[in-house]
């Protein structure tokens, strides 16, 4: 199978295409017309052998857009196929500044959290870093983006299938690519990562030199019950993954954010509020709140958004920082996985 050429970094394309007998400003030309998209026939600018030769190795764009829905609040959600047939999807969403981009780690999840789609099927396999970044330059060009100052792309989220930490190498070549001052230069200010807790990984994340905004998907304030939650609480506990967000902070600088999935009578008590406050209260963090999407597959309940408001009233007045998030495309299954999966059943049935 070719290679994929965005897997490679500018050092390594460059070293290539000394490897070649090529000149060496050709590497800057060729990086920047596959960060803004184009395939190897596009690249106009190059000789027609040199194209050819590079085509015959590697695949420029692999990622590509199999399909599109768009959701009554101006959400849009991607299906992107991979070269070996595998699909991902990703979650556009439009706030003020410009669009923000929900993109995939990993094709499949192994965490199998108890409300979510993702994790139904176990782990596929790993996205590499030019697969991840993909997503993003496919977005970038279907809404007319160029590079830096032309991206519309602007913010990145690390919240779609899978578990950025558990695909750690990939993700952070990733996170270097994608805000590499020649190419789509999206700033690591605007990148938010999510993981479910991976406690060695976090520490990794905090000592890599990359400084992305950190969010732990928490989901419970008590171990016990969040083992029944997130099958990984049964490696770490609350107050170790606490630490690891301390060490984080020191590291970068940065606060970081909860996400609290609310699940009707299962995390969303006055018990549960007292706790997250007695937890988190005075710490450089903030709570995101999200109601609920129901997942077909799966037997958990959401609140009425009257709950959600209450139980926000119960932390903000405790304290804390928080919000609830906007609930965006429930009408296109905007949550994690339910795209892939609807998709897999439709090819299967
Ligand atoms: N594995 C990482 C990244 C996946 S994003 C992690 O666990 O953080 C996970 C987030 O997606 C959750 O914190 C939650 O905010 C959201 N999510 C997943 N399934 C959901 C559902 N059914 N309803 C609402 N939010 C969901």
């Amino acid at each position: 199978m070719k290679k994929n050429a965005l897997d490679l970094s500018f050092d390594e394309l460059k070293s290539h295409i000394a490897d070649i007998g090529e000149k060496s400003f050709r590497a800057g030309q060729i990086f920047r017309a596959l960060h803004k998209g184009l395939d190897f026939s596009e690249m106009t600018d190059i000789s027609k052998t040199l194209r050819e030769k590079l085509g015959e190795e590697f695949n420029a764009q692999s990622v590509k857009i199999i399909k599109s829905l768009k959701s009554a609040d101006g959400t849009e959600k991607f299906l992107f196929s991979l070269s070996d047939g595998n699909v991902v999807e990703g979650v556009l969403m439009l706030y003020k500044y410009g669009y923000t981009l929900c993109v995939s780690t990993q094709v499949g999840c192994r965490m199998n959290c108890a409300f979510c789609a993702s994790g139904l099927n176990g782990l596929i396999r790993n996205l590499t870093c030019g697969e991840i970044l993909g997503e993003v330059i496919a977005a970038n060009r279907y809404l007319g983006g160029d590079l830096a100052d032309k991206r519309k792309i602007i913010n990145i989220v690390l919240m779609g299938s899978g578990e950025p930490l558990d695909n750690y190498d990939e993700t952070l070549k990733f996170l270097q690519l994608v805000s590499c001052q020649e190419g789509i230069n999206i700033s690591q200010r605007n990148i938010s990562l999510s993981t479910c807790g991976l406690v060695p990984r976090m520490y990794d994340l905090a000592d890599s030199g990359v400084f992305v905004n950190l969010t732990v998907s928490l989901h419970s304030p008590f171990d016990e019950e969040r083992k029944r939650i997130m099958p990984i609480a049964n490696s770490y506990k609350i107050s170790e993954i606490l630490d690891a967000c301390t060490y984080y902070f020191e590291k970068t600088g940065r606060r970081y954010i909860f996400e609290y999935v609310l699940i009707k009578g299962e995390n969303d008590t006055e018990k549960h509020a007292a706790e997250l406050i007695k937890l988190l209260k005075g710490r450089p963090c903030h709570v995101n709140l999200i109601r609920l999407n129901e997942v077909k597959e799966r037997t958990l309940k959401g609140g009425t958004e009257k709950d959600a408001y209450r139980f926000l009233g119960l932390l903000t007045t405790g304290g804390l920082s928080a919000t609830l998030r906007r609930k965006m495309g429930e009408d296109i299954d905007g949550a994690c996985g339910q795209l892939r999966q609807r998709y897999i059943e439709e090819m299967t049935e």
